[in-house]
Parts: structure tokens; C-alpha cells; sequence
């Protein structure tokens, strides 16, 4: 079951509301791809409640 849903008219820059570029998909240019991934990247970085994972080494079981 395939069904095409031609929503070409419907395909809107995801950041200005601009149609998009068939180049720039799903954006309308590049400005508005490296937005986008400015953001996604921003997201990445800043993890919420990021608190690092305590590493605790105390296995030292070397006394064999
Ligand atoms: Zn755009």
C-alpha cells in the first residue's frame, strides 16, 4: 500500500515558511538548512540536567 499524497503545495521551509528548494529539502536555502542545524546542534550540546554519569573507578582488582 503505497499512497502518494501530493503535498508539494504544502512543502514549507521549516524555519521561514517559504517554499522549499528542491536543493535545500526540507528547507527553502541553505541559510535556512544551516539554521536548522544550528539549532540541532545547539540542542545537542546543551543536554538538559546534564549531570556526567559519576565514573567511579574502584575496581581495582588487580590482586590476583
Ligand atoms: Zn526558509
Amino acid at each position: 500500500m503505497s499512497e502518494r499524497q501530493p503535498n508539494d503545495k504544502e512543502r514549507k521551509c521549516a524555519i521561514c515558511g517559504k517554499p522549499q528548494d528542491p536543493g535545500f529539502r526540507p528547507f527553502c536555502s541553505k541559510r535556512c538548512a544551516d539554521i536548522d542545524l544550528g539549532r540541532w546542534l545547539k540542542e545537542g550540546y546543551a543536554i538538559p540536567g546534564g549531570e556526567p554519569p559519576p565514573e567511579e573507578s574502584t575496581n581495582d582488582n588487580e590482586d590476583i
